[in-house]
């Protein structure tokens, strides 16, 4: 598409914004794959439609507050980017358009107060936990606070798992084949910290030390997706350091996490720690694909009970790091397991970071509309590869009654070896 942005007037992304909007040739292939096309119906809401906004107020053509209405429903999904012949590169242009547009507009105070709430606690375990534990005795009293917080509170589980520690070096199973370092995320360390344990239990008996640096923080991925790119790259630069570099691998267990990690050289453009960040994309993994790469798996002992396991692809793993067989044939590894395929896999869950919290009716939506899917095919179980899609599906199966579980890859996995 030709533009007349001057890439120089929006630094430090303004190149990467500018080359993804060229590279698009306005086809409208990706219509068909984006959910907010579908639930909105409208060119401005599709990926297409939404390029073309951005384009235009990078230029300078149109005003920001008239583009945003079409920009702020965007899932930052990316399902737009495999559907693309052309190979635009959607998430060179959405995060850094949405960083950009934050400096610039006017928030509301009720979206200044939502937006304090989750920032100052998600990235925060021990602050997560206790909002977690506080917003559940809150709930009674849900119907005096506005919408925008009710709808945080509806999305608390019942009952948080006891906290767990791990760690900082766990050793391999007999023979050492690698020597990891495990980002252990913060949402999931409170929500689901057994994500953890399973994967340390997996990937150590399949020889492999597993590191986790205990200076480690939030990845940064909430603040990046939703344009604080100040406060993502603090999250960048002090993982840089947590991190070690003697380490053949990175790994990550949440999608969003993985995704976001695998954006630090966009994060930390222009910045001292820009070389350091470039190298620290190379080692990022999630769990699944490392353990395909790594190959020659422990054998998994023979069960008579046959297991129907609906896959559900988390957008961040298929869709931003092109990970979808690798987790298949690893459950596939379980004797008796058979992978049931969800209809319509491209579509989000409706989970997507805050979304939840900042578009509720279209992530009510969709979250429905994926469930429908998922008990069609009538699992036992429904795997997955990321807590925000975990939480979003079993927030909608008990809406209606549905006492499926849903558990992470490497849990099914941990507990077939068990
Ligand atoms: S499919 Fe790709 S090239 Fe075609 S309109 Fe969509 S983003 Fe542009
Ligand atoms: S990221 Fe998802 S919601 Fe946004 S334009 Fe692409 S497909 Fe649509």
């Amino acid at each position: 598409m030709l533009h007349e942005i001057q890439p120089e007037k929006h630094p430090p992304l303004g190149d990467e914004m500018a080359s993804a909007i060229s590279t698009c040739v306005h086809c409208g292939f990706c219509l068909a794959a984006c959910p907010t096309y579908q639930e909105l119906g409208q060119e401005a809401d599709s990926p297409r439609g939404r390029i073309v906004l951005m384009k235009e107020v990078l230029e300078g053509k149109l005003a920001l507050e008239t583009a945003l209405p079409h920009i702020d429903p965007c899932l930052g999904c990316l399902a737009c980017e495999p559907a693309c012949p052309s190979g635009v590169p959607y998430r060179d242009l959405i995060s850094p358009f949405r960083a950009m547009a934050e400096e610039q507009r006017k928030r509301t105070l009720g979206e200044k107060l939502r937006r304090m709430i989750t920032q100052m606690t998600l990235p925060y375990p021990g602050r997560f936990a206790l909002a977690a534990r506080t917003g559940k005795m809150a709930k009674p009293f849900a119907f005096l606070l506005p919408p925008s917080l009710r709808v945080m509170l509806d999305l608390l589980p019942p009952s948080l798992p006891a906290k767990q520690r791990w760690d900082e070096i766990n050793p391999a199973v007999g023979e050492t084949r690698a020597r990891v370092a495990l980002l252990i995320g913060c949402a999931q360390s409170v929500l689901d910290p057994d994500i953890n344990s399973a994967t340390i239990d997996v990937l150590t008996r399949n020889g492999v030390e597993v590191v986790v640096p205990p200076s480690q923080g939030c990845c940064g991925a909430l603040s990046w997706h939703v344009g604080n790119h100040r406060s993502a790259q603090s999250f960048a630069a002090a993982n840089l350091d947590a991190f070690p570099t003697d380490v053949d691998a990175i790994i990550t267990n949440a999608a969003g996490c993985g995704s976001g990690m695998h954006e630090y050289h966009l994060i930390l453009k222009g910045t001292a720690d820009q070389a350091r960040a470039v190298e620290f994309c190379k080692k990022v993994h999630d769990v699944s694909a490392f353990l395909a790469r790594l190959g020659d798996l422990q054998p998994l002992p023979d069960r008579d009970r046959k297991l129907r396991v609906a896959y559900h692809d988390a957008c961040h793993l298929a869709n931003a790091q092109g990970v979808r067989i690798e987790p298949r044939n690893l459950l596939r590894m379980i004797p008796g397991v058979e992978i049931c395929e969800i209809a319509d896999p491209h579509l989000c869950c409706g989970s997507a970071g805050t979304y939840n919290i900042d578009q509720p009716e279209i992530a009510d939506s969709l979250g429905q509309q994926k469930v429908d899917n998922v008990v069609a095919t009538n699992p036992d179980v429904i795997a997955t590869g990321n807590i925000g899609c975990m939480t979003q599906l079993r927030t909608h199966l008990a809406k209606r009654g549905s006492s499926i579980p849903v558990r992470h890859t490497m849990q099914v996995l941990r507990d077939a070896y068990r």
